[in-house]
């Protein structure tokens, strides 16, 4: 007998099937291959999950159809781990397996099995020895305990060595480690650290832009153990790694982390609940700290790897703040480029010297929030907390009026909990300089830029230039950047989004994280923000612990869960008739939702707001209906995301 998910992605079939193994394919068939079977009349894909003499299925079991390959893809750990994420995301096993196993290409099956390298030694402890734990941190992967650590790196680290590090440490005690990192620019960093310190077929780097065929041979020299290290980006989270003693991820902030396919789950959600199940080491590593990433120290689930103060500041860019009001500069270049004193003196001084030098600039579509009039506080709704904005659709006599995002209720009065104010206002939204402007204020450097738009640059030589970057876009400059301006801030901190301080710091960080240790940052923003502060003194965890308790606070993630339900209010009324809801949850909404690729016609979206403890039940509510549904084949789609990352 054969125990086989079906890939049919029907939430109501959401269980695996028992199929007979005929003889003649006994000798191929091994758990977790693929296999083709019969299914509701059709031949289909599934993969074996186990196999045993007898089933509970009372009647003659069909056939397996055929053997595609008996090379084993699926590992009992990866299986229930996919279980588990579907079920906490509220979505199916298949749903699941798709983001988990790449597509079978025959060649690199044909390829013999490699045996894997001897294991290196253990890795010079000197590396992390800024940090007061980390040599205790590789000690502890070295010897395969679960040790689970936040690491807030230092500014300027040399992150990719310490994370392939932690990588040899495990690959010294004969067991494997598995890092993800957000994009590609990060991953050719991490492979090449990799290339210098461990043995070499020991690493699979899974890119989700790597042709086909490359991409499965890597993923199935995990499979067969011959490479017990795998890096890669969130697809990498389900990789098959042998003897698992490290799972780390890094930058857990950036938003790519996020899956954008169903069930939508992230990254570090991921692998912390893989290192939980699996019972080994975790890392959570970033130069910012997470709300997230805090909850996991505050917990008690993980301890936190920082340097101490002196180390901090002997390593640290010297952060000035220039308010809203500042004083331009007095070159004419330099004022139509709307370049405050301080940052071009900066600037013009760190050229003067040689080095490059990196001006940070908004990427554009953020939407901007509405805020306390008074003292500049986003403005919340009185009722649930969520963002309050311009309603998209206009209230009676076609005034546009403030509106929750959440809850959809209207703004009638605003009491400022901060300052008392009773007036709002349109957070401001700045004009974004270009490249041209800026280059023409620094007449004879040469001028680089990197973006999306543009193509992203890895790496600037060490030179004098202008290095104009977006957020997450800046490439690395050789020997450091002499100065970084950090511009525009309204753009990042004007941010609908709940997440838009934590974001904005991490992003000024990472960017500061590449001046050399002393060198001048200047960020154009209120002095006295919060955010701004935190930069100033370079202090994540502070700023962590405080936008965790504003979170506690406001009944915001990670604190609590959210779901987000979407679909024509017809089916959205439908759906919430036959949710049964977990006793503390909390339905807001709907409000109209964005248009958005593939879904037709007008959508509403309603957000359930649940306490952490009671996620897993929110998610069986919403798969049940989601199962009911499929059952009774409704033709029209609802929406489900747990924990959505933007909540705007
Ligand atoms: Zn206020
Ligand atoms: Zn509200």
């Amino acid at each position: 007998m054969a125990r086989v998910v079906v890939d049919v992605p029907l939430a109501h079939l959401d269980r695996p099937f028992d199929y007979a193994v005929p003889d003649e394919l006994a000798e191929q068939v091994v758990a977790g291959c693929r296999v083709r079977v019969r299914f509701a009349g059709k031949l289909v894909d599934g993969v074996v999950l186990e196999l045993g003499g007898s089933s509970d299925h009372g009647g003659k079991l069909a056939p397996l159809a055929k053997v595609v390959s008996a090379e084993p893809v699926l590992t009992p750990e990866v299986a229930a781990l996919a279980r588990s994420v579907a079920d906490r995301y509220a979505g199916s096993l298949t749903d699941v397996l798709r983001l988990a196993l790449p597509p079978r290409r025959g060649a690199p099956e044909k390829k013999p099995p490699v045996d894997p390298p001897p294991p290196p030694a253990a890795p010079d402890p000197a590396g992390f020895g800024r940090y007061p734990t980390g040599p205790q941190l590789l000690t502890a992967v070295a010897e395969g305990r679960p040790a689970r650590a936040v690491w807030t790196a230092l500014p300027g680290e040399d992150w990719p060595t310490r994370l392939v590090e932690l990588c040899q440490a495990a690959l010294s005690g004969g067991r494997g480690a598995l890092v993800v990192v957000p994009d590609g620019k990060d991953l050719d960093r991490l492979a090449a650290a990799a290339e210098r310190l461990l043995p070499a077929g020991s690493v699979a780097v899974l890119r989700a832009d790597a042709a086909p065929d490359t991409r499965y041979g890597r993923f199935l020299s995990a499979a067969r153990g011959t490479a017990q290290v795998v890096l890669g980006t969130r697809g990498a989270v389900f990789a098959p790694v042998r003897d698992l003693a490290l799972v780390a991820i890094w930058d857990d902030g950036d938003d790519l982390h996020a899956e954008p396919r169903a069930p939508y789950p992230h990254a570090r959600d991921v692998l912390v609940h893989r290192a939980h199940l699996a019972g080994c080491a975790a890392v959570v590593a970033g130069t910012a700290r997470t709300a997230e990433g805090q909850l996991l120290v505050e917990s008690g689930w993980a301890h936190e790897l920082i340097a101490d103060r002196a180390t901090l500041r002997a390593a640290m860019p010297r952060v000035q703040a220039v308010g809203s009001d500042f004083e331009l500069a007095r070159d004419a270049a330099a004022r139509s480029a709307r370049l405050p004193t301080l940052a071009f003196d900066v600037a013009r001084k760190a050229l003067a010297a040689g080095s490059p030098v990196l001006v940070q600039v908004p990427r554009s579509g953020y939407v901007p929030s509405l805020v306390c009039d008074r003292c500049r506080a986003p403005a919340r709704c009185a009722h649930c907390a969520g963002p309050l904005g311009i309603s998209p659709r206009p209230g009676p006599g076609g005034s546009r009026i403030a509106a929750c995002r959440w809850c959809a209720r209207p703004a009638a009065t605003f009491d400022c909990p901060h300052c008392s104010g009773t007036k709002l206002r349109a957070a401001v939204v700045g004009e974004a300089r270009t490249a041209e402007e800026l280059g023409r204020a620094f007449p004879g450097a040469a001028v680089r830029v990197s973006g999306r738009g543009s193509g992203v640059l890895a790496t600037v030589p060490g030179g004098p230039a202008i290095v104009v970057a977006t957020p997450g876009a800046e490439p690395v400059a050789e020997g450091g950047y002499g100065a970084a301006l950090l511009l525009d801030a309204w753009a990042l901190l004007g941010r609908a989004d709940l997440r838009a301080g934590e974001e904005t710091w991490r992003r000024w960080a990472n960017a500061a994280g590449l001046v050399q240790a002393g060198g001048p940052v200047v960020v154009a923003a209120d002095p006295a923000h919060p955010v701004v502060q935190a930069l100033v003194r370079w202090d994540p965890a502070g700023l962590a612990a405080r936008e965790l308790a504003d979170r506690r606070e406001l009944g915001f993630p990670p604190v609590t869960r959210m779901a987000a339900v979407s679909g024509s209010s017809a089916a959205l009324a439908e759906f919430l008739a036959a949710l049964r809801l977990p006793e503390h949850a909390d339905v807001l909404g709907p409000v109209p939702e964005p248009p958005r690729p593939g879904a037709e016609g007008e959508r509403e979206r309603y957000l359930v707001r649940i306490p952490r403890t009671e996620g897993l039940a929110l998610a069986r509510a919403l798969r049940e209906v989601q199962g009911v549904r499929s059952a009774r084949k409704t033709p029209e789609h609802v929406r489900v995301q747990l924990d959505p990352l933007e909540l705007a």
